[in-house]
């Protein structure tokens, strides 16, 4: 590729909406382009290393035995009617109508697509198991498409879905995919850990992320450094302490008139945040429900999601709140509480005069004591677990890390096969419902991990195996006899089978390096002045910095002992 007729719009500065360096050096380097808000055009460099990411993806699938199909993006609502999804996907999946009004959405996922493919091929044990994918865009209105192509509303995913007998099948299709899933990561120059993920209902180890260590990250992981449990804050556990503590006293209302928050609270009474009773009201499936947590903790949605074995769930707003605690928002407790359902978090049993609001408007209580003076019929563990908590393995404590999500593997068990009525007969001619898997990777988020893990000051540092080339040839001469010798080191590079990109611009060396920097290719070679007097080429190593000179006739080999050695 000859750089003067190639599509590489480098730029010096920072585009202004960039705050993560993925998105930073993507736009500079000419890799993407912006659209619009959570919509990115891949320019030619960006797509190079695009598919050689779904070629990695590719490869490792088909090797699981996984089968690639190509799925419609526009899905009809009827689909998603037959799951029940068309209610509850909410307000992140596009739909659109066709000139006869007929209802669709635009793929944000693709469970239904591939049930419905799959039941229409399979009626037998003998047809099981299977695993079928596809590297297609997805379509999500993110509320906030942020940090480039790792939160966008457009984007390619490789799904894939397996659709086993018996569990013991399901079981060895989400390992196949696990393992699959490390060998792309690892083939991409990723580092990546695996954590236990929040699986709805359920349960176990049936849902793992697998997750790229990054400041940047929106994910919380916590994990023990001493016997390897490591978790989404959204599922992480913790050793819950059995200690009593605060001290017992005598129920007492006080006037605490438009002081609500915990913070205020805390500053009011002078005391410790953990001594206050956090009562939140949420709607779940339609009906109030209480949960109640100490006031030094954050509820976890998931947990309590869990517990109650709902599939929505979400804070109540003002009106109910006031229809619950007859009280304004702010003054919610446990105390002569005519909630109809309360969940407590298993902390709560231990508190001693502890302070939590009257159900009363401009009133709390101290001096509350579980037992006495409410009851606990209902405890769970509700709160999220922080960095220090202690492991629920092992008791060591726990550290938390920053992390982005680029893959998900999840047992999903009959979930959709049931609901879409999918049947086969096994081996005693019984119809029996199979159980399913889902396995995604965002493709385009992985690129952009990638990147955040290859970068220095001046730019990228592609790990070869995804590297939009294997060689960056910067030609320095000057006169048609320099250039045509600089082309034919392009050609007899080409010839040997190599991706170079060959920057023979008219500018300045300077200008040309910094470029070669910026992209990141993670061989240069420059043709100058040293070839020309004593045929010798310099080679840099884009990662280390490395350079050294070389003789044409150790090129090639040369080149391919670098790049195996940065893969
Ligand atoms: P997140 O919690 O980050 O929104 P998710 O749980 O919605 O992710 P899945 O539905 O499991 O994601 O999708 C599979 C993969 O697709 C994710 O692991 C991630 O790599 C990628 N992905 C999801 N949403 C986006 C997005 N808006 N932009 C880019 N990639 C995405
Ligand atoms: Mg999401």
């Amino acid at each position: 590729m000859r750089l003067s007729q190639y599509i590489l719009p480098t730029q010096k500065e920072d585009p202004s909406d960039a705050q993560v360096s993925s998105h930073r050096l993507m736009i500079r380097a000419g890799l993407i382009r912006k659209e619009a808000a959570g919509m990115y055009a891949y320019l030619p460099a960006g797509l190079r290393a695009l598919r050689k990411i779904s070629a990695i993806v590719k490869d490792e699938m088909d090797k699981a035995g996984a089968m690639e199909c190509l799925m419609p993006e526009l899905t009809t609502a009827d689909l998603w009617k037959e799951s029940g999804r068309w209610d509850s996907m909410g307000p992140e999946m596009f739909r659109i109508r066709d000139r006869n009004s007929m209802e669709y959405a635009l793929g944000p996922t693709h469970e239904e697509a591939f049930t419905a493919l799959v039941r229409s091929v399979v009626s037998s044990y003998k047809d099981l198991p299977v695993n079928v994918y596809q590297i297609n865009t997805k379509f999500r209105d993110e509320i906030r498409p942020r940090f480039g192509v790792i939160r966008s509303k457009e984007f390619i995913m490789k799904d894939a879905y397996s659709f086993d007998i018996d569990q013991g099948g399901l079981d060895e299709s989400y390992q196949k995919m696990a393992a699959a899933y490390r060998a792309i990561f690892d083939r991409c120059g990723l580092e990546t850990i695996p954590v236990q993920a929040d699986s709805g209902t359920m349960g176990g180890s049936a849902s793992e992320e697998f997750m790229v260590a990054s400041e940047v990250g929106e994910e919380t992981l916590l994990l023990c450094e001493k016997c390897g449990y490591r978790a989404n804050q959204e599922k992480a556990e913790f050793k819950r302490s059995s200690s009593e503590f605060g001290e017992k006293s005598a129920l007492t209302e006080v006037n605490t008139p438009a002081i609500k928050t915990i913070d205020d609270l805390a500053e009011f009474f002078s005391c410790d945040g953990k001594l206050f009773l956090k009562t939140i009201v949420f709607v779940a499936d339609g009906e109030p429900v209480v949960a109640v947590v100490t006031g030094d903790r954050d509820i976890n949605e998931a947990k309590l999601k869990n517990y109650l074995q709902a599939t929505d769930i979400e804070q109540a707003d003002d009106e109910t709140v006031v229809a619950v605690t007859k009280s304004s928002v702010g003054f919610a407790g446990p105390v002569r509480s005519e909630a109809p359902r309360i969940i407590f978090d298993s902390a709560v049993a231990n508190i001693h005069g502890a302070i939590t609001g009257a159900n009363k408007t401009d009133y709390h209580f101290t001096g509350v004591e579980p037992g006495r003076d409410f009851v606990i019929e209902e405890e769970a563990d509700l709160v999220e677990a922080v960095e220090g908590d202690l492991c629920p393995d092992c008791g060591e404590p726990m550290i938390t890390r920053k992390g982005i999500e680029v893959g998900h593997i999840f047992k999903l068990g009959k979930k959709y096969t049931e609901s879409m009525k999918v049947s086969v007969l096994d081996n005693n001619g019984k119809a029996v419902v199979p159980l399913m898997g889902c396995y995604g990777i965002g493709v385009t988020r992985t690129l952009a991990a990638v990147i955040e893990q290859h970068h220095d000051d001046s730019g990228l540092t592609w790990p070869a195996s995804v590297a939009p080339f294997d060689v960056h040839l910067v030609g320095i001469g000057k006169g048609d006899e320099e250039k045509a010798a600089i082309d034919e080191v392009y050609n007899s590079l080409i010839s040997e089978g190599l991706d170079v990109l060959y920057d023979d611009r008219k500018l300045s060396p300077g200008v040309k390096f910094a470029d070669a920097d910026l992209l990141g290719v993670p061989v240069r070679i420059t043709c100058g002045k040293s070839y020309f007097a004593d045929g010798e080429l310099e080679i840099k190593i884009r990662k280390t910095g490395e350079q050294s000179a070389v003789k044409p006739d150790n090129l090639s080999k040369k080149i391919r002992e670098i790049l195996a050695d940065h893969n």
